[in-house]
This record gives structure tokens, sequence and C-alpha cells, in this order.
């Protein structure tokens, strides 16, 4: 049902497109009335749906003027948008091919086929259009949002680099956030290869982040990670702790880092006091969201520790139950062995991505996952964790 409207509509954008050619061609040349016969035959065509018939004729018309060049370049994105790209190829290429085409109808057809190799995955020929074009054109915002598209898909955060500076000074749109995040990318990047130079690098880069934007999150995150890997673990600590006052609704981030660089301090059992002091905090994050508060007062130990072990084993545990659980640890009522260990660990795993989903407040986008850049809109720190963003007074019943 779905095909048959949408064909419907796209037969009628078609046959009103070349019917407002013809009527407008009679209207100015009276005298001359000659509609080439190859509009009709390929409007009969695509009537009948044969549409590699009617392009075919479409294209063997002998001369092309701008009102015929503009139903060209309509015809061709029509059919890119119902993802028949192969025939959009065809017709916007065959339309650059002709000799007599006005400079600016090229262009316009240059940016359909671009877009054309954009949607069918053809990055490379996509991008060499688009630079020659940004260089050609008077106003180049549109083609350089699409570069800046292929460079971020390619992961060539240097040349999109290049690009968002050149979007900001023609446009004046604030740039920076997005020209940190691809620091922050070049950083990742570095980060993995761990030699001291890769390391220094990656400071360099985190440091150019921060100078696009003091406050990314994201970049505080990675000074903490590269003093961990240069083995500076106090270092990261200090700057991984700094998350939890100047961003603690994203502190869930570095829960885990913080684990990590405290067994590498030998110092484990302060995680343990770290964890609870957490439970102190006034506000303190979704942590605390689907905690089970009732204990039994009259429980042996036996008992109270299946109780938590059950809990671990869902996998529901927050980190209010994890601190409770360390506390019955340090009074001796729950035993501090590999089973309690296990449970403290396999929690601060499942932590992160069994309290809430993530959601990016531009689109809506959500997943378990957390993204610097959205998946769906590409929009870049819109991602957070959704339970976070509903008030208290969020009175939607589901
Ligand atoms: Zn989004």
């Amino acid at each position: 049902m779905y095909i048959a409207i949408s064909t419907i509509i796209f037969l009628i954008i078609i046959v009103s497109a070349i019917l407002f050619y013809i009527s407008v061609k009679s209207f100015y040349k009276k005298k001359s009335n000659n509609i080439p016969v190859e509009y009709l035959q390929s409007m009969n065509y695509l009537l009948s749906e044969q549409h590699d018939k009617a392009i075919d004729t479409f294209m063997s018309m002998v001369s092309v003027n701008k009102d015929t060049a503009e139903t060209h370049i309509i015809l061709g994105n029509l059919f890119r948008n119902r993802g028949e790209v192969d025939r959009a190829i065809r017709i916007h290429q065959n339309l650059i091919a002709r000799p007599e085409l006005k400079p600016e109808i090229r262009q316009q057809c240059s940016i359909e086929l671009a877009r054309d190799y954009l949607k069918s995955g053809f990055l490379d020929r996509a991008e060499l259009i688009f630079t020659r074009l940004s260089y050609e054109i008077e106003n180049p915002a549109q083609v350089l949002h699409h570069l800046k598209e292929i460079y971020e898909q390619e992961k060539e955060w240097k040349k999109a680099i290049d690009i968002a500076e050149r979007i900001q000074s023609i446009t004046n749109e604030d740039m920076s956030d997005v020209i940190s995040h691809y620091y922050c990318e070049l950083a990742e990047d570095e980060i993995v290869l761990t030699s001291k130079e890769n390391l220094d690098i990656a400071k360099k880069y985190t440091n150019k982040a921060l100078g696009y934007n003091k406050n990314s999150l994201r970049a505080l995150i990675l000074l903490g990670d590269i003093s961990f890997e240069n083995k500076n673990f106090t270092d990261a600590l200090k700057r991984y702790m700094s998350i939890f006052d100047s961003n603690p609704n994203f502190s869930y981030l570095v829960l885990d880092k913080v684990k990590k660089t405290y067994d590498n301090l030998g110092t484990k059992e302060n995680f343990f006091s770290f964890v609870k002091s957490l439970s102190k905090i006034k506000n303190p994050m979704e942590l605390y969201s689907n905690l089970s508060n009732v204990l039994p007062t009259n429980i042996n130990n036996k008992e109270l520790s299946d109780l938590y072990d059950s809990e671990f084993e869902k996998g529901k545990a927050s980190l209010t139950l994890l601190s409770k659980y360390i506390n019955l640890i340090e009074q001796n009522k729950i035993a501090f062995d590999n089973k309690s260990l296990n449970n403290i660990k396999k929690c601060l795993n499942s932590h992160s991505n069994k309290e809430s989903r993530h959601e990016c407040i531009n689109c809506g986008f959500n997943s378990i996952r957390h993204f610097w850049q959205c998946p769906s809109c590409h929009q870049w720190s819109s991602i957070s964790k959704s339970l976070l963003n509903k008030s208290k007074n969020d009175h939607y019943v589901v």
C-alpha cells in the first residue's frame, strides 16, 4: 500500500513538472509549438512503470535548455529520494556531459550528482566533486557541510577540522564544540598506540580540544586516560575524581576508570571507601533510582549474603546497594572472599548499561552505549542518560 501511494505521488510530481514545462514553453513560444516528442514518450513510460525506458528516452533529447535541464535535475533527485540511486546518477551524469549547459546549471547538477554518490557510499567521488565546488561556488556552506559529513564518516579528523573552520569563518556558525571533539578523536587515536611519543601527541591534541571548549568533559576524561597510560596513577585518579564534581551526571563514565586506577595503585580498599562516600552525595545522580531499600531486620548472615547474591545475580544491583554491601563486608556480616569480590566487579561492569539508556536531545535516538557523536543525526555532545533528562515532575505514564 505504501509503495503504491509513493509511486502515485512520484508520478504525479513528474507529470506536473513536465506539464509545467510544456505550458511555460507554449505560453512564451506560441508560434513554435515544438514540444519535444521525447517528453511525451518518457511520460508514457513513467506512467507504465517502465523507468529505464523513460530515462533512456529522456536522455536521448537532442538539446537541453534551462527549463529542460531543471526537469532533468528534479527527475534525478526524485529517483535518488526513492532510493534508486543508480538511475539518479545516470540522469545527472548525462546532464553534466552536455556541452551547451550554462555554468550555474552545471554546478547545481554537480552538487546533486555528488549527493547521489554520497547516498550510494562512493565517498571518494562525492568528496572530489564537493571539494572542487567548495572553491568554485559563491556560497559553499552547504557543500562544506557535506564535506564535513564525509570526513566524519571516513574519520579524517584533520580534514574535518579544516572544513569546520571554513564553515565557521563563512557562516559564523559556532563550531567550537565540534572541533573540540575532532581533536579528542585525534587524541584517542594516539592513546591506543600507548608509546610515550603517542601519549605526548595525544596530550597536545587534548589541550587543543580544551582550547576550543574549555569545559569539554571528553577532553577532561582523556587527560585522565593519558596520565593512566603514562602510569601516573595518582594524577589519573585526581583527574577522574574531578569529573564527580564538575559533571556529576556523567560520573558513571569514569567510575570504572576510578576502580582500575585504585587497582593499579594497589589500594582496592580505598575504592570501597570511595564508593561508600558516593552514597553521601546530596544528589547522587541516578545511581539510586532502582534501589530496593527493604531489608528484613531479623536475618542471619548466611541469609543476608544469599539475599545480596541473588540481587547481584539478577544484575539489578545499583551502586547504593553495592555501597551497603561493602558496609556489610566491613561489619563482617558478609565474607570478603572471591564470591563477594565477583559481585562487586559484576555490579560495576553492568552498572553503566543497566541503570538507564542514553538519549540524543536532538533527535531522540537512544542506546545502551554512550556516544560522543549521535549515530543517527550526527550531532556532537547531544547524548546523555535519558533518566537524567526527565524532571521529577515528569508525569508521563507509560
Ligand atoms: Zn541524534
